[in-house]
């Protein structure tokens, strides 16, 4: 019999007794009531006491359900988690960090955790241990992001995060340790992601701007420390643009991906090179000592573009341009030695094509900026800065001038005679080429009437036609008109255009070819072989003369290919019945080279460089007489 009933029955039978007790006995009466009273208390109490067992029964069943779902949490987890005794040895492991190890779960019990790190992170995981042991006497509980690697049954291994605690109140050995382990393989992969993406140039792989700038100050300070010298060196290549428009973006960015492969060819293992942009290039040569050693270099590179560029069925001919300045000689700031070397590589394109150029000091005040000159060039019209010279093109068998091609010239106000590399581009870009190029046409047919008025009747004028300009639907009517307003005799007009203008836009140019040609202007085919040499193209154009481009003469003697391609290029023209010219013969050795592919009418500086217009007749007059045909 329960308690609880037991009470109930004394209870009862002090109810009976209350009944039967004698009046005459108070005391015993009162006895009587207290236990009554007593006996309904506790009645009252162990209900209380059922109540509050009832509420226990449930709330352990509660803990029960908690349990599990706590055991299934961490079980299940997608985190690793590790239960270890105070050195570090395996007492629970989780399905993840099973996974994570590829190890089976119950295989990791009675395992020292550090087995599954690195040889070089063992240290860094006992002075952990260390350091929580010491938080446990000192009873506070620690949780300490750690960055590590565990290493995979299989191999390899997974970058992981973790997090440690320790399990309180206990004495140190016997305190539990608890690690949480976060596989962040991915998320390292993404980081690296992110900083080649931040500082790196997507198409070519190398450093971009961003990386250079922090890498310019740490080298400038190690080449302080070192007392040595540095070169910042901008390289951009000469007519990219042309190659980007006609062959397409695709073709221009294989270009840039070989170049960039070529540059670093050229560069030693601890040269930061850089794509700064579009195509432009920048490299640090540290411990530059001297002068001679920087141009060793860049004389290394501009050599290294003189092979073609094969990109899909073409083999593209291209040159660059570079920029020097020189750590500390030019500047001490990093900022202004990018400056310089950006301004001394316009004036190595102000200088021709294919060159470098050191920053000169007293240039430097007239920062040649692209949008200053720009801004310049608007007004060089109206100052009347530009002006032609003419280069000569001579019949090597009667020695005379066959034709003058028209070389436009800048004369800028503080930088001097600038070549049109240095800003072309610009005019081109801007659309104002059109109205300089009327402006060429114009002053050359001026020159051209007066050698013909001295005796020189003859002689040609080749003046060179912008892609801009072969675009624009008023140039046939405005050559037209050129021709009447000077009375001058067509047939002594050569218009020269370049494969890239040609075929940027083909069915346009086209036309307008055909009647230019159609008025009796001679066309002729310019820098012949540094584009794609289609010879689809060369068949459709209306094409008199081609003009094979001054690359090919270069290492003429020394090179097969070249001599194979001029080769080819006269056999082509004697099929199609075009008149050829050489451009760029240097040397004298170079002449009779090329008189034996049956080549005879030259251009170059071994016959005269460019001259300004008031030197060509005294030029003219010193010469043979010019012939009256001069078939190739
Ligand atoms: P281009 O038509 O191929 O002109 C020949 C270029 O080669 C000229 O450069 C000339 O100075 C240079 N040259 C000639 N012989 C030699 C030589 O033996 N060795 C070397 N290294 N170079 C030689 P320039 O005057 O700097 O002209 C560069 C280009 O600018 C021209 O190439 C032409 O495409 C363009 N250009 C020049 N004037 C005009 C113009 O009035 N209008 C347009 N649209 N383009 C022009
Ligand atoms: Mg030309
Ligand atoms: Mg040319």
């Amino acid at each position: 019999m329960d308690i609880f009933h037991r009470i109930d029955e004394v209870y009862q039978r002090t109810v009976e007794l209350q009944t039967q007790i004698d009046p005459a006995q108070p005391a015993l009466a009162a006895a009587l009531q207290d236990l009554h009273l007593v006996l309904e208390e506790l009645q009252a109490t162990h209900e209380e006491l059922a109540v509050q067992n009832r509420r226990l029964a449930s709330v352990q069943q509660q803990l029960q359900v908690e349990k599990q779902r706590y055991w299934d949490l961490y079980n299940w987890a997608p985190d690793g988690y590790l239960v270890t005794d105070h050195q570090g040895v395996i007492q629970f492991a989780n399905v993840a960090i099973a996974q994570l190890l590829g190890v089976a779960q119950e295989q990791l019990s009675g395992k020292p955790l550090v087995l599954y790190l690195p040889e070089a992170d063992r240290r860094a995981f006992y002075a952990l241990l260390a350091q929580l042991h010491q938080t446990a006497v000192a009873n506070v509980s620690l949780a300490s992001p750690w960055e590590t690697q565990l290493r995979h049954r299989q191999g390899g291994t997974i970058d992981v995060a973790i997090m440690t605690s320790i399990g309180l109140p206990m004495a140190a050995d016997a305190s539990t340790l608890r690690w949480l382990i976060r596989n962040i393989t991915e998320q390292k992969r993404a980081e690296t992601e992110i900083r080649q993406l931040a500082f790196h140039d997507a198409l070519t792989g190398l450093p971009n701007r961003a990386y250079f700038e922090t890498y310019l100050a740490q080298a400038i300070a190690q080449t302080q420390r070192d007392n040595t010298r540095l070169a910042i060196v901008f390289l951009d290549l000469d007519n990219f643009k042309g190659i980007n428009d006609s062959l397409g973006h695709w073709a221009g960015d294989q270009l840039l991906q070989q170049v960039a492969q070529r540059l670093q060819n050229c560069l030693r293992q601890g040269d930061c090179l850089v794509r700064w942009g579009g195509d432009e290039f920048i490299f640090v040569i540290i411990q530059a000592m001297t002068r001679q050693s920087i141009e060793h270099l860049c004389d290394r590179i501009l050599a290294s573009f003189a092979l073609a560029f094969p990109i899909h069925q073409h083999e593209l001919h291209i040159s660059s341009s570079l920029g020097i300045a020189v750590y500390p000689n030019h500047s001490q700031d990093a900022e202004t030695l990018i400056r310089y070397a950006d301004q001394a590589l316009y004036q190595a394109k102000a200088h021709g094509r294919n060159s470098y150029c050191f920053f000169e000091e007293d240039r430097g005040a007239h920062a040649l900026e692209t949008f200053q000159l720009e801004h310049e060039l608007h007004e060089a019209r109206n100052h009347q800065e530009f002006c032609l010279y003419f280069q000569p093109q001579v019949d090597v068998v009667s020695g005379a001038v066959t034709a003058f091609e028209a070389l436009l010239r800048w004369q800028h106000p503080h930088l001097g005679l600038l070549a049109p590399a240095a800003f072309l581009g610009i005019l081109e870009n801007n659309g104002q080429i059109v109205e300089i190029g009327d402006w060429v046409l114009q002053a050359g047919i001026r020159q051209a009437t007066i050698w013909h008025q001295a005796g020189f009747e003859n002689i040609k004028l080749a003046i060179n036609l912008s892609a801009r300009q072969l675009r624009s639907p008023s140039l046939v009517m405005h050559v037209q008109q050129c021709l009447e307003t000077a009375q001058y005799d067509p047939t002594l007009l050569e218009f020269e255009i370049t494969e890239t203008s040609a075929i940027t836009h083909p069915q346009e140019t086209h036309t307008t070819l055909q009647q230019l040609a159609e008025l009796g202007i001679t066309i002729s085919l310019d820098d012949f072989g540094t584009g794609y040499s289609s010879l689809t193209l060369v068949k459709q154009l209306p094409l008199q003369k081609l003009k094979i481009d001054r690359s090919f003469v270069a290492d003429l003697s020394t090179s097969p290919c070249n001599q194979a391609i001029i080769a080819a290029t006269m056999t082509l023209a004697q099929q199609l019945n075009l008149q050829i010219v050489v451009e760029g013969v240097e040397t004298a050795e170079q002449v009779p080279i090329l008189q034996q592919f049956g080549l005879r009418e030259m251009q170059g500086d071994w016959f005269a460089r460019p001259m300004a217009a008031a030197q060509v007749l005294d030029f003219l007059r010193q010469r043979p007489t010019p012939p009256h045909a001069s078939p190739p």
